[in-house]
């Protein structure tokens, strides 16, 4: 599964845009979060151009990966024809958030309806399957990680987070890993809500590094400092004609 970043940076760092991403296979398109930066960007590099259907997961409610969604929705609804699929994990709680904010957004069910992850099993080439995985991130905040099976192996995407419990667990069950997408810090805060990049190097080991991609980058010292630690950052690609 080749996941395309159509961003790489945290809230605050709009020069590297939201750290969303997607893939695309024949006319349906699946995007991991979509942050206020994402709609500008599909309409802008012609992504939305062939699609028929969109899919999206949604890690937490902060705005850097949920921003677009009311746009979504309504571009669903109004241009496509064909409602938003909003997959979550079976929390009802974070279920209703999710359709809260579709409603505070202007979305009815005519422009979206909920999937169970399950639902989505076996119905990509791209993944068996996707499962939510709840971390720690925000303290007032129920926030997810992604784990995909694909037929290369499985992937771990952290989305948020301020643990790397997620990750340990992960890589302590699962034989074949194909890619770690994962989350960083530059600067270590009491209480901070993100994950300093010296406690991910406490838990891996190079064979792990060597599959682990990085996003959400604070700044530009941030960007420095992980390749100066030997990490591989996500690339964004514009695929502009
Ligand atoms: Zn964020
Ligand atoms: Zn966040």
């Amino acid at each position: 599964m080749e996941l395309i970043f159509t961003g790489r940076g945290a809230a605050f760092n709009p020069k590297e845009g939201n750290t969303n991403a997607y893939f695309i296979e024949s006319d349906r398109l699946f995007l991991v979060d979509c942050g206020e930066t994402m709609f500008g960007y599909l309409m802008l590099e012609g992504v939305l151009n062939k699609i028929k259907e969109i899919y999206a997961i949604i890690s937490h409610t902060h705005s850097d990966h949920c921003g677009s969604l009311g746009s979504i929705g309504l571009y669903c609804q109004f241009v496509l024809k064909s409602k938003l699929k909003i997959v979550v994990p079976h929390n009802h709680e974070y279920e209703r958030d999710i359709c809260t904010l579709m409603r505070i957004f202007g979305n009815t069910e005519d422009a979206y309806e909920i999937m169970y992850e399950e639902e989505l099993d076996n119905k990509f080439e791209a993944f068996d399957s996707v499962r939510y995985d709840l971390t720690k991130h925000d303290f007032n905040m129920t926030c997810y990680s992604f784990i995909f099976e694909t037929k290369n192996g499985a992937i771990f995407y952290s989305a948020d987070t301020r643990v790397v419990d997620n990750l340990v667990n992960f890589t302590e069950t699962h034989k074949t890993i194909d890619r770690i997408y994962m989350e960083v810090t530059n600067v270590k805060i009491p209480g901070d809500v993100h994950l300093y990049v010296d406690d991910l190097l406490t838990v891996i080991d190079d064979t792990i590094k060597d599959k682990i991609y990085l996003m959400h980058i604070r700044n530009n010292e941030c960007m420095e400092k992980v390749i100066d630690e030997g990490f591989k950052v996500v690339n964004l690609v514009s695929i502009k004609k």
